[in-house]
C-alpha cells in the first residue's frame, strides 16, 4: 500500500499545496487522441476563416448544418429554438433558447474573429521603379519586422457602384499567385541593423508587391501611357472582378499570411497557423453549443469583430447589440432583461501569452500560462496596475471553478510580468452590462505573429471548459 509509506508531511503537502499539472499527467492516451481528432476540425475552421467575414461565413455554414436559423432583432423565438444573428457579415451571435426563464440569466461565451493583418489603404495602388504595389495600413498589434518576405494572400470585399459587393480571395488555392513585402539583403542592411527593432520597419514601408509587367496594346506593343504596370494590374482586376480604382475606397481588403495551418514538431502535438488569436477560442465556444443541446439554459456564443483595434464600432463588443439582443429575447419570452443580465454569466474567451522558455525574462513563471497545462483562466487582464480590465469577483471565480469541477484541466495566469506590458480583452465591455464575466482561453506562442503556435491539448480543454459552463 503506497499510502502507508507516506509521511504525515508528504500527505499534508499533497492535500494543501497547489500543483500545476499538464494534460500528459491528467489525461489518458485515448483522451489525448480525442484532442488530436478534435484539432482536425479546428484546423479546417481556421484555414477557412482568415478574416472575420470568412469566419462568419464558415460559422453560419456549421450552424445551418445543426439546425440553426437566421434571426433578426424583434423575431419570435421558442424554447429549444436555435438561431443566429448575423451583424453586418463581420460579427455573429449564435444562440440556443433554453427551457428555463431568461430571468435565470444566460450562459454567454464571447470570442473574437478578427486578427492582426495588413489592411489595404483606400488609395492603395501605385507604381514605382517598374513594380506595382499596394499600400497597407496595419490592423491590430503587429511586430512589423515579421511581415516582409513571407507569402501573403489577399482577402476581402469590394462594393461597386450600385451596391454589388464582390468577394476577393487570391493566394490560397493551388496555382494562385501570392504577394510579398520585400526586405533588404544582409549585404546592404548594415545601417538598418543598427536601428531599434521598433523603428527599423515603418508602417508606410509595408507595401505589397503585386506585379511588374506593363499593359500591352492589342497589336502586341507595350502601351505608351504612363504607369504601364499599374494599368496592367488595374486591367486584370477589372477583367476578373469588374472593379475600377475608385472602388478601393469602398473596399475592405486584407493581406494575410497565405497557406494552411500545419502540425509543428515530430510528435505533431502543436498546431501552427495564422489567426489562432482568437479562432482557437471561437471554435471551442461554438462546438460547446452543440455539445450541450440538453442544457436548460439559454446559451449565447458571440464571435465579435474589432477586438484587435479596441472593440469600437457597430461590429465590436463596445456596441450595444449584445444588450439589444438580450432585451429582445427577454421581451419575446416575457422576461425582465435587467434581471436577465444580472443573473447571466460570461466566459470571455481570448488567448493568453504562453510561457516561452526562449524569453523567460518577460514572464513571471508562477503566474504564467504554461502550454499543455490546459485552458487558462485570467481573473483580470489589463496593464499598469490592473488598469482597464474586468477583475472578476472571488465569488464568481469560485462559481466557475465549481462549474469546471474535475471535467476541465485549467490554470490561472497573468499576461507577463507586471509593468513589462499587458493587454486587454472584451471582458470589460460585457461585465459593464452587469454580467459576471471572466477571461478564459488558450495559451499561444508567438501571439500576433503571422504563424502562431498552440497545443491541441489546451484547445480541447478549452472546449471542455465551455461545455462545463454551458450545460
Ligand atoms: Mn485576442
Ligand atoms: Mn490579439
Amino acid at each position: 500500500m503506497e499510502m502507508e509509506n507516506k509521511t504525515k508531511g508528504e500527505l499534508l503537502r499533497e492535500e494543501l499545496f497547489y500543483t500545476k499539472k499538464s494534460v500528459f499527467e491528467v489525461r489518458t492516451l485515448a483522451e489525448l487522441d480525442e484532442a488530436r481528432e478534435y484539432a482536425k476540425g479546428y484546423a479546417e475552421y481556421l484555414d477557412n476563416s482568415k478574416t472575420e467575414r470568412e469566419a462568419v461565413i464558415t460559422t453560419i455554414k456549421m450552424l445551418k448544418e445543426r439546425g440553426y436559423t437566421e434571426y433578426s432583432l424583434g423575431d419570435k423565438v421558442v424554447p429549444g429554438g436555435k438561431y443566429y444573428l448575423n451583424n453586418r457579415g463581420k460579427e455573429i451571435f449564435a444562440f440556443r433558447m433554453g427551457t428555463e426563464s431568461l430571468n435565470e440569466g444566460m450562459r454567454i461565451s464571447a470570442a473574437h474573429i478578427d486578427s492582426p493583418r495588413l489592411d489595404l489603404k483606400q488609395h492603395p495602388l501605385f507604381e514605382d521603379g517598374g513594380f506595382g504595389y499596394l499600400k497597407t495600413h496595419y490592423y491590430g498589434g503587429i511586430r512589423k519586422y515579421q511581415w516582409p518576405t513571407i507569402q501573403l494572400a489577399l482577402h476581402g470585399v469590394v462594393t461597386k457602384r450600385g451596391g454589388e459587393t464582390v468577394e476577393i480571395s487570391i493566394g490560397e488555392d493551388a496555382g494562385d499567385p501570392v504577394f510579398v513585402i520585400t526586405d533588404l539583403l544582409p549585404h546592404l542592411s548594415g545601417d538598418q541593423n543598427k536601428k531599434p527593432l521598433a523603428s527599423a520597419f515603418s508602417g508606410e514601408g509595408l507595401n505589397l508587391l503585386v506585379g511588374s509587367t506593363p499593359f500591352y496594346e492589342d497589336d502586341g506593343t507595350v502601351t505608351k501611357v504612363d504607369e504601364k504596370v499599374k494599368l496592367n494590374i488595374m486591367a486584370m482586376l477589372n477583367e476578373k472582378y469588374g472593379i475600377v480604382e475608385s472602388d478601393f475606397v469602398c473596399a475592405e481588403l486584407c493581406a494575410v499570411p497565405a497557406g494552411k495551418s500545419v502540425d509543428v514538431g515530430l510528435d505533431r502535438w502543436l498546431l501552427g497557423g495564422y489567426g489562432h488569436d482568437d479562432r482557437v477560442c471561437a471554435y471551442p465556444a461554438l462546438t460547446a453549443l452543440w455539445a450541450t443541446d440538453d442544457s436548460v439554459h439559454t446559451v449565447v456564443c458571440v464571435l465579435a469583430d474589432k477586438e484587435e483595434t479596441g472593440s469600437d464600432g457597430p461590429t465590436g463588443m463596445q456596441c450595444w447589440i449584445l444588450s439589444d439582443l438580450i432585451d429582445e429575447l427577454c421581451a419575446a419570452t416575457g422576461a425582465n432583461s435587467n434581471i436577465c443580465r444580472s443573473k447571466s454569466m460570461c466566459l470571455s474567451a481570448d488567448v493568453s501569452a504562453g510561457f516561452d522558455p526562449l524569453y523567460p525574462e518577460v514572464f513571471e513563471k508562477r503566474n504564467s500560462a504554461i502550454v499543455n497545462c490546459g485552458v487558462v483562466v485570467n481573473k483580470y487582464t489589463g496593464a499598469g496596475g490592473k488598469y482597464s480590465t474586468n477583475d472578476a469577483t472571488a465569488e464568481f471565480v469560485g462559481k466557475v471553478r465549481d462549474l469546471f469541477g474535475d471535467d476541465v484541466l485549467w490554470q490561472t495566469a497573468e499576461l507577463g510580468k507586471i509593468d513589462v506590458g499587458g493587454g486587454g480583452t472584451v471582458a470589460k465591455y460585457i461585465s459593464n452590462c452587469n454580467i459576471d464575466t471572466i477571461d478564459v482561453g488558450v495559451p499561444v506562442l508567438s501571439m500576433h505573429a503571422p504563424f502562431e503556435v498552440i497545443s491541441k491539448g489546451d484547445l480541447y480543454e478549452t472546449h471542455k471548459a465551455f461545455v462545463a459552463f454551458c450545460k
